[in-house]
């Protein structure tokens, strides 16, 4: 059982084509890792039987030698990708019984390409946040325990953080993710797996439910680069049905593994190493640019002048974009309804019940930035600040190749630490949110163990549509890096 679970995405599907191992074999040790982990709360709705459908008509098809890049692989869905006949819930009480009549385009294209779907994971509520502490289905707690003996129950970050727990607990090979400000890379970084948010276009968001239409990306969460590779292969591609989709042919992600990096230029921005960053992180930060020179690469100092903006810029930006959003939740069209007196009550009714602390906070915010007297103070300045960041990174790219930073300013914290305040939780993103401001791809690989055990990302940054060159330097540093550690009663 623990070794069909701990094989790689790329090693499942060489098995697989061999017929070494058959999709329902590997469904069916997934199926039963998922019912041992239930303590993790990683999944919203699980859909065994689905999953074993699935692998029978994989396993069918791999008898004649055929079937797609993904075929017979056992993935997890985040709870925001819209799932034809299996409830959505985006892991609020307002959707909480919402079934979609329809497959996002990136889960219609998963299965086209043979995956096998075990369940939907739990988010935080609309992905809004960076703990999955914020779902209406209570929290989910990473399998990573600090190495002191301390029992604390810890996030796995967020918002994609069942998928993240899931593929770090091996209860999934993949899992698909979304990135708005951080929540595919922050998470990666917290359960030690890898995660990817490609170039904004580059996926299609059609079926996603919609946080920030400008930001919003979908994404693979893989426990190696070359299994992110495979997977964002699977998931990519130009979508008629989303205006905002590239029209570019999809690139052969794994051919690009070359595992040449010579005469690469790696920036490393000034601007990432503010005084308080833990040393530890800087530290880190330090051994991959020196990993990546002695690989061949050449690390450049850059300047991005405009990063300090990027956080108060997205909370302009996303929630003013989320109000707009989440209007279309209102007891009629979706999910929850409450009835009231008339139609005005029994909209604030619904949306009372139906959203969460966090949601409300976001479409408070994001109408009063909107509002008449404000419009131009914050959202016109903020999209104008957004221009301003992403020609630092414009700017950057004429002398550098790909940029490396630390993927999160700290490892996971505790459920329950950091509620305090919303804005120290907000801080999670610093290092992620410019490049969902400037719409560039970017991945978080597992670095080194920090002083608790907890895992630590570093974080890869390319150029729009270049994610070739970003998975393509993941790869070296991820094989120089070594990093082999997995969560307690994990095999690895
Ligand atoms: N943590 C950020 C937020 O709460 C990013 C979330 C995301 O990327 N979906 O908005």
């Amino acid at each position: 059982m623990n070794t069909l679970t701990s094989l790689s995405l790329a090693g499942a599907r060489d098995a697989l084509r061999s017929r070494k191992v058959s999709a329902a074999e590997l469904a069916r040790a997934h199926i039963a890792a998922m019912e041992k982990a239930r303590g993790l709360n990683a999944f919203v709705t699980e859909t065994p039987d689905l999953a074993l459908d699935q692998a029978r008509e994989s396993d069918a098809r791999l008898a004649k030698g055929e079937g797609g890049a993904m075929e017979g692989i056992p993935i997890a869905i985040k709870d925001l990708f819209c799932t034809k006949g299996v409830r959505t819930t985006a892991s609020s009480r307002i959707l909480e019984s919402f079934v979609p009549p329809y497959e996002s385009t990136v889960g219609a294209n998963l299965r086209r390409a043979g995956a096998v779907t075990l369940g939907k994971t739990a988010m935080d509520e609309f992905a809004m946040g960076s703990s999955t502490t914020t779902s209406a289905f209570g929290p989910v707690e990473s399998p990573w325990k600090r190495r002191a003996g301390a029992n604390d129950r810890l996030v796995p970050g967020g918002s994609s953080g069942g998928s993240a727990a899931a593929v770090a607990a091996r209860l999934a090979i993949g899992a698909t993710g979304t990135d708005t400000g951080g929540s595919i890379r922050q998470p990666a970084s917290f359960c030690g797996i890898v995660g990817m948010k490609p170039t904004y276009g580059r996926c299609s968001r059609w079926g996603i439910v919609a946080f920030a239409s400008s930001l919003d990306q979908a994404g693979p969460m893989t426990r190696s680069v070359r299994d992110a590779a495979i997977m964002l292969g699977a998931m990519a591609g130009y979508d008629p049905k989303d205006s905002t989709s590239a029209p570019l042919p999809v690139p052969d992600f794994e051919a690009a593994l070359t595992g040449d990096v010579r005469g690469l230029k790696i920036g490393v921005p000034k601007e990432y190493r503010p005084d308080g960053l833990a040393a530890e992180i800087g530290a880190l930060w330090d051994k991959g640019i020196d990993l990546l020179k002695r690989a061949g690469a050449e690390p450049v100092e850059i300047s991005l002048p405009h990063t300090k903006y990027a956080l108060p810029t997205y909370y302009i930006v996303a929630p003013a974009e989320a109000s707009s959003n989440l209007a279309r939740y209102d007891g009629v069209r979706f999910g929850l309804r409450v009835p009231g007196q008339n139609l005005e009550e029994m909209y604030a009714n619904t949306r009372a019940a139906g959203f969460g602390a966090e949601v409300r906070r976001r479409i408070l915010i994001g109408t009063y930035v909107l509002s008449a007297g404000y419009y131009d103070a914050y959202y016109a300045k903020a999209q104008r600040v957004r221009a301003l960041i992403a020609r630092d990174f414009t700017e950057a790219f004429r002398k550098v190749d790909a940029i490396l930073t630390p993927t999160a300013p700290s490892a996971a914290f505790a459920i329950g630490a950091n509620q305090e305040d919303p804005v120290t939780m907000w801080l999670n993103d610093v290092f992620t949110v410019p490049t969902n401001l400037a719409g560039l791809p970017a991945i978080s690989l597992p670095a080194g163990l920090s002083s608790e055990g907890l895992p630590l990302g570093l974080h890869i940054i390319g150029r729009p549509f270049d994610e070739e060159t970003v998975l393509r330097t993941a790869e070296v540093l991820e094989r120089a890096l070594d990093f082999r550690a997995a969560p307690p009663g994990v095999e690895a």
